[in-house]
């Protein structure tokens, strides 16, 4: 009898567990599906330099097909879930639904960015989560030194030349840091606008940014970026966002038509649809085998998952530990249709690095601590190794090498995959650009 098993997301944890199967599992002992709505593996560590266009977003992807070799890839979202009869409904792209049997069901559907209710701040601000996040604020960083120099309006100029980040967690912190190497290296193109200049502003909540490293690493990293001129605010929070404006916790209002939101993530809302136990955060509450509680045959993990960390409390929701907690829930998955022996999640891993763009980052392995270039090299060579995929891997090479003969690609191409309809209307209305703000 073959044993069906189905892993709901395809990411960093997912994605692992189906390639961690095909290995252990005999190929006559179990039917493997993995159901997630694109066919391709972000990987997240290289968003920010996508967005600033030093990596070609397509090549921070790898399609799911290359990786997988004997996992039935189904396109759509696990939206269902009946415990009792042991089966899942997944939703495809055209709304047309199927429903999957299973013996063993993976849930790794990861998170998204965490939304607070702070007026304004789901109209108005951008998410720094996905590939279409970076695509979009490449284009948009583009766009306002597009109209910021051809305009003479100067408080006009004043809201496109500001760009806001709030959190200052890593994501937040390398994306701010790439974009705005970005457009300091465009601006010699714009001449208007660099005679009138740029504000990048940081306004973070806790009294120091980068929580995951060390507090010395962390004022490095605060020194450097205030040395290119960024504005860091700590022990200050958002108000409220409108179209031309943030308001800080300080009263002050600054003007802006770019408000990026990394402050933190939460588990996939799909989860509040699957009947699993969710911790008050919305986890699925796994044990150590990150098996689910209470429900035999079911397993989570990844930044969905609220997994016991060795080191005490929760683990954090990063790429390192999905792609750690994988092998465990494979082992374990494998250990209770007979093959194996089960393990515990014991990693107890203590590497973070941050790249500061400009060829400079901050990190730490264990109780060593790494500034500067080196830095930089270690966690550029650390990600090629876990870019999945040799043709991933050189196409990265490739890139990096080309952007250092050649200037920034100053190409707004917001319009890629958002063909124009076929009717004279659309030049009237000027084309198929969506309007900054
Ligand atoms: C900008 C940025 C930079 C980062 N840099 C680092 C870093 O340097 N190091 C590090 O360790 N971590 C980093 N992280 C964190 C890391 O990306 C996450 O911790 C990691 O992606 C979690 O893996 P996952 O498999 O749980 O979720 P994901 O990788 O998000 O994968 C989940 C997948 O499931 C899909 N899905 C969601 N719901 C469903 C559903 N109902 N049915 C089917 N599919 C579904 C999603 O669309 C997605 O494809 C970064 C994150 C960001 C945003």
């Amino acid at each position: 009898m073959a044993w069906n098993i189905v892993i709901a997301g395809g990411g960093f944890a997912g994605s692992t567990v189906a390639r961690e199967l095909e290995r252990i599992l005999p190929r006559q002992s179990a039917r493997l599906s993995l159901v997630n709505d694109v066919n391709f593996a972000l990987y997240t560590p290289f968003l920010p330099e996508a967005a600033a266009g030093t990596l070609e977003p397509r090549h921070v992807v790898t399609p799911l097909r290359d990786i997988l070799k004997r996992t039935n890839l189904r396109l759509g979202v696990v939206d269902m879930h009946d415990p009792e009869a042991k089966t899942v409904g997944v939703t495809g792209h055209s709304g047309e639904s199927e429903t999957l049997d299973y013996d063993h069901l993976v849930l790794a559907p990861g998170s998204i960015s965490r939304s607070l209710p702070i007026p304004g701040l789901s109209e108005h601000a951008v998410g720094f989560k996905s590939l279409a996040d970076a695509i979009y604020l490449r284009n948009h960083v583009i766009e306002t030194l597009e109209l910021a120099n051809s305009t003479e309006d100067s408080a006009l100029r004043d809201k496109l030349l500001t760009y806001v980040f709030i959190g200052g967690g890593y994501s937040g912190l390398e994306a701010l840091a790439e974009l705005q190497d970005f457009a300091a290296d465009a601006m010699q193109h714009y001449p208007s606008a660099r005679l009138h200049g740029m504000r990048w502003v940081l306004v973070e909540a806790a009294p120091m940014v980068l929580p995951e490293v060390d507090p010395g690493l962390a004022e490095y990293a605060v020194r450097e970026l205030r040395g290119r001129g960024i504005d860091i605010k700590m022990s200050t929070t958002l108000e409220e966002v409108t179209e031309d404006s943030v308001k800080i916790s300080t009263g002050e209002s600054i003007p802006t038509r770019t408000v990026v939101w990394t402050a933190g993530v939460a588990p996939h809302p799909s989860l509040k649809k699957l009947a699993v136990p969710l911790d008050e955060r919305g986890k699925v509450k796994v044990d150590c085998r990150l098996a689910v509680e209470g429900l035999e045959g079911v397993w989570a993990l990844g930044d969905a998952a609220a997994v016991p960390d060795p080191n005490g409390g929760l683990c954090p929701p990063t790429a390192q530990h999905a792609v750690r907690q994988a092998p465990v829930a494979a082992a374990n998955l494998a250990a209770a249709i007979g093959i194996g022996s089960p393990r515990e999640f014991d990693y107890k891993g203590n590497a973070a690095f941050v790249n500061l763009g400009r060829y400079k980052a901050v990190g730490k392995i264990g109780d060593r601590t790494f500034r500067g270039f080196p830095a930089w090299w270690m966690a550029r060579t650390y990600h090629m190794s876990q870019i999945p995929g040799l043709p991933r891997k050189i196409r990265a090479v490739m890139d990096w090498t080309a952007s250092l003969p050649f200037s920034r690609d100053l190409s707004e191409v917001g319009s890629i995959g958002r063909p124009g309809r076929i009717s004279p209307d659309q030049y009237e209305r000027g084309g198929s650009h969506r309007p900054i703000g």
